[in-house]
């Protein structure tokens, strides 16, 4: 989608750290982590949120947790949290769905 930054770092056309990447999954370190951990991990194709999900995109969410747990065994990250802010009022900034991985410290709970 046009004017979307993580369909641009997804295409190869922004920078990005990438840690992992398939046919349908792109995972790459945040910009201004909040954890000594933090990546992110997109659908390639653009989805703007959980909410905007259906049916046939259960198997894409699927893989998108599996790749979370993939790349926290590939960091050596026993402890981690898996979030999705979903809407503005949630903290979601960029319209592309994705999950945020974060660990290499205390999580504390609940969350802000
Ligand atoms: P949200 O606030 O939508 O849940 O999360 C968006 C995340 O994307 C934020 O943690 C922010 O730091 C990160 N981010 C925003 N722009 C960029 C960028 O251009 N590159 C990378 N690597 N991360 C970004
Ligand atoms: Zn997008």
């Amino acid at each position: 989608m046009a004017d979307c930054i993580f369909c641009k770092i997804a295409a190869g056309e922004m920078r990005a750290r990438l840690v992992y990447e398939n046919d349908d999954v792109v995972a790459f370190h945040d910009l201004n982590p909040q954890a000594p951990a933090h990546i992110l991990i997109i659908p390639r194709r653009h989805v703007a949120s959980l909410s905007a999900c259906s049916e046939e995109d259960g198997a894409l969410l699927g893989k998108l947790q599996l790749a979370a747990a993939a790349i926290a065994k590939e960091n050596k990250l026993e402890n981690f949290r898996l979030v999705l802010n979903n809407g503005k009022g949630a903290g979601q900034s960029v319209a592309h769905l994705h999950y945020h991985l974060l660990g290499g410290r205390r999580l504390n709970w609940p969350p802000g």
